[in-house]
């Protein structure tokens, strides 16, 4: 694990030796990747595996081939924190030495979206943090995928700042029961699996509490406007992390076919898609984040 005492250079050498490894810790790289910014991207060795070999190896063409500085030794040759005989880039070893992880692109393009790019960044790291642990709800995911935390890091977000942004109230013509339509959360392909694009309405509950109430007559006719009407994920308001991480785990369903497919909330259905979700995640989203297993108390984010 990392302190903020370890010195930048290592760091940053360290970087560049393991960006072969598939594993991201998203809290993690946010520091590595500050740390090591000032390195030009183009000296990456990106796609090579220059850290597969045991310590006390030759060094790797593609690491020699790097802007050396006199004598210094490829950082995988150093015996890691844990001992010698432990590959410091080896998969299984990641989380308990704090190898510097690939970058992860996905994180990286949300710090650039601003202010909507960090909501879908805190629920989406809080998610990796519930799907990376043991409990009912990532015991629930590897129903149908044995690493939902590897799957769910491949997915990519888009906004639509076009989607539906009315409560539509309209009228049961059967029992005259009077039906609210929220604006769409999020929405992604049924069972479209990893590197799956989870669309999120930057005018839905995932970023608003509350949404203008328009009636609607038949074939979608708007006939007036009311005052707006809270806009609920489940329990939760909206514009909350409990709603985001909600709102992401329900996709991730969809995404590895563990929920049916609700399109347009057919007879409740996406209701009933979150109830199923809340059934086995209740607990994780309500809890604490736990981030300690990542952070040292000087690296801690206030939160
Ligand atoms: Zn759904």
């Amino acid at each position: 694990m990392y302190s903020a005492s370890r010195s930048i250079p290592a760091v940053a050498l360290f970087l560049m030796s393991c960006l072969s490894a598939t594993v991201a810790f998203p809290q993690a790289v946010k520091f590595i990747r500050h740390a090591a910014d000032p390195l030009p991207l183009a000296n990456r060795p990106l796609g090579r595996a220059p850290c597969t070999g045991d310590s006390g190896s030759a060094v790797p063409a593609s690491y020699a081939a790097t802007p050396a500085t006199g004598d210094v030794r490829s950082p995988c040759d150093t015996p890691p924190v844990r001992g010698p005989s432990v590959n410091p880039c080896h998969l299984a070893s990641l989380t308990e030495i704090g190898c510097p992880t690939p970058r992860d692109l996905v994180q990286e393009e949300l710090t650039t979206m601003g202010k909507t790019g960090q909501k879908i960044l805190r629920a989406r790291d809080r998610v990796l943090e519930i799907l990376q642990t043991e409990n009912a709800c990532s015991a629930w995911f590897r129903e149908k995928d044995s690493h939902p935390a590897d799957t769910f890091r491949t997915l990519s977000f888009e906004v639509d700042r076009h989607g539906e942004e009315f409560v539509q109230e309209s009228t049961d013509p059967v029992d005259n029961a009077t039906i609210f339509r929220n604006p769409y959360v999020a929405k992604v392909f049924q069972g479209d699996g990893r590197y799956a694009t989870i669309t999120i309405n930057t005018n839905g509950a995932f970023f608003y509490p509350m949404s203008v109430v328009v009636q609607v007559w038949k074939e979608g006719v708007v006939v007036s406007h009311r005052g707006p009407r809270p806009t609920n994920v489940g329990p939760y308001p909206g514009d909350t992390r409990k709603a985001q991480v909600l709102v992401l785990l329900h996709e991730f369903g969809h995404v590895l076919d563990l929920l049916p497919a609700d399109g347009n909330n057919v007879e409740g259905k996406s209701v009933e898609n979150t109830n199923e979700v809340l059934r086995f995640c209740r607990a994780e989203i309500e809890s604490k984040a736990k981030r300690g297993a990542l952070w040292s108390s000087a690296l801690r984010p206030s939160d």
